[in-house]
């Protein structure tokens, strides 16, 4: 998937083009109307030539040509006006005066604009993949659970019916409820494929929504913290990493197959509990226990887990192997 900072350049590059046409089309507008436009614009551009060479070489005519340049301008101005365009008509056209559309100032840093479309960026696709974005409550189909054994001595269809429910619920009453998801199981069980449609669920009522794997999120804080990253990644992935905190819905997939440092599990606490006290909801998921959760983080972590969140066992074979194996 494309950084935001690289959609947010293309964005510029696009208002950049469109700019320039629309200056174009109406250059071409009032040349049709006023063909003597051509001819002021020539002198014009002789007249700055002149003056710039003048600067360099520290000329005499530095005032007359400043004077003949005014002249020029105020008929091109008076042409503007009996065509009753404003004087500013053919100007250069700018979206964001600030930087002209470069997406940085003078002095070299982000300009404003260039900030809010990366943001945006961040915040539109959420990070779900193609295929997480086309799972819905709507389509869930329990089949592939109907005929699955028991699992430690648990029946299947029912865990993964009761899971439903309890996501089904976490998703209407979202706005109100502030709540916190721990799922729990074997890979390709379903936890990915629930989260999706709560995510899509969310985001279909306006709510902000981020989706990251923990090895992508620890990957980006590390990088982050020992400066593993420059430019423009370095603006993009601090932008995700403020996201993070500040999305209405955190899903953070695949907890403890990241290679945890003492950095990762004192930021990953730090996440969880800035969240739980702002009252914004996250869903994790893990194939570890609570206890096997324990050993690689803190007991501070799984406490805190244990106390604010909902817990949802996933049992039952890996269907993504048995799609797989069916073709
Ligand atoms: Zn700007």
């Amino acid at each position: 998937m494309e950084s935001a900072y690289t959609l947010a350049g293309r964005a510029l590059a696009q208002r950049r083009t469109q700019n320039q046409e629309e200056q174009e089309r109406r250059r071409n507008q009032v040349l049709k109307a006023d063909p003597t436009l051509s001819e002021l614009e020539a002198r014009l551009a002789q007249c700055g030539t002149a003056l710039a060479r003048c600067v360099l070489e520290n000329g005499k005519n530095y005032e007359t040509i400043q004077a003949a340049i005014q002249k020029l301008q105020g008929e091109k101005a008076a042409l503007l006006r009996r065509l009753h365009l404003p004087e500013t008509y053919l100007d250069d056209i700018y979206t964001c005066p600030l930087c002209h559309d470069t997406g940085y100032n003078e002095s070299g840093g982000r300009c404003t604009c260039l900030k809010q479309l990366i943001s945006l960026y961040v915040s539109s696709n959420a990070n779900l993949t193609e295929y997480m974005k086309e799972q819905t409550f709507d389509h869930a189909d329990f089949h592939l659970f109907a005929d699955q054994p028991s699992d430690g001595g648990r029946e299947v269809l029912p865990c993964i019916k009761k899971a439903y429910d309890i996501a089904r619920r976490f998703a209407d009453t979202f706005d109100t409820s502030h709540a916190n998801l721990l799922l729990t199981g074997s890979a390709g069980t379903g936890k990915t494929y629930l989260s999706s449609c709560i995510a899509n669920h969310v985001l279909s009522r306006g709510k902000t929504v981020y989706y990251q794997t923990a090895f992508q999120l620890f990957d980006l804080l590390e990088k982050l913290k020992f400066g593993r990253c420059d430019g423009d990644e370095k603006e993009g992935a601090e932008y995700t990493a403020q996201y993070i905190y500040d999305a209405d819905l955190l899903i953070l997939d695949d907890l403890g197959t990241e290679f945890i440092s003492a950095y990762s599990a004192a930021a990953l606490f730090d996440l969880i509990n800035t969240r739980l006290i702002r009252e914004k909801s996250c869903i994790l998921s893990t194939n570890l226990t609570p206890a096997g959760l324990e050993q690689i983080y803190s007991r501070r972590l799984t406490s805190r887990l244990m106390g604010n969140y909902t817990v949802i066992p996933f049992v039952g074979r890996d269907l993504r192997m048995r799609k797989f194996q069916n073709g």
